[in-house]
């Protein structure tokens, strides 16, 4: 049973979270167009797969280059309000990740509890507004709540990636109150948020590639 990520563990996960988004980039512009403007799945899928281009040309040598790499793609290419939200996951991550050659489950709780703290702060939503951080913070608390329970890496991801599933399912009866979304006001109930369920398929890639 592995209990640690290597850099090529983290080069599956980004590859994998690529094709995933690559598989549900309509459905994700689908979830944008109802409340959004329905650009959601394609940005996230195109600078993905720009991030992997970028990551084969370069070859980054260490974990925090890697996430680095990915954060600044996306944030460079991706455009909107989300890019530099969801590119900046990545460059959290890899700032708390430092020297690290691999990653036990409590160095990647903290990696993404400052994360979450990071676009917590950058874009000032909370839970319940409607958000990624919705998906988000319930994937950072099961995590926590592994730690304490001794169970080990496999498990406390796919427990985390099943609290972010929850997560981005109670979205559907919120009403945004930020990103474009809070523009619709009452309308946007009854729709499930894109980011939300993005940061989902997300933690799911990395649950699958471990
Ligand atoms: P844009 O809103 O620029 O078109 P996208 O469509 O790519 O960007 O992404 C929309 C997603 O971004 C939303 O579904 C939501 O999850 C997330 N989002 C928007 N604003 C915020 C915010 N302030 N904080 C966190 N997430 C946000
Ligand atoms: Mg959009």
């Amino acid at each position: 049973m592995k209990n640690k990520l290597d850099l090529k563990d983290f080069r599956v996960i980004i590859k994998n979270i690529n094709q995933t988004l690559q598989d549900n980039a309509r459905y994700l512009s689908k979830l944008d167009s109802l409340v959004g403007d329905g650009d959601h799945g394609t940005t996230i899928a195109r600078g993905f797969k720009n991030a992997v281009n970028k990551i084969e040309e370069e070859g980054p040598e260490s974990i925090s280059s890697l996430l680095k790499m990915t954060g600044f793609t996306l944030i460079s290419t991706m455009g909107g309000a989300a890019g530099p939200l969801f590119g900046s996951i990545f460059t959290e991550m890899a700032r708390v990740s430092g020297e690290k050659e691999k990653i036990s489950l409590q160095d990647l709780h903290l990696m993404f509890s400052e994360a979450l703290n990071k676009i917590s702060g950058l874009g000032g939503a909370r839970p319940g507004d409607k958000t990624m951080v919705d998906s988000l913070h319930p994937a950072v608390e099961s995590l926590e709540d592994s730690i304490s329970k001794d169970i080990d890496l496999k498990e406390a991801l796919k427990k985390s990636s099943l609290a972010a599933k929850e997560g981005a399912e109670s979205t559907i009866d919120m009403i945004a109150a930020k990103g474009r979304a809070r523009y619709v006001g009452e309308r946007s109930r009854g729709h499930q948020d894109a980011g939300a369920t993005t940061l989902y398929l997300m933690i799911k890639a990395i649950y699958e590639s471990v």
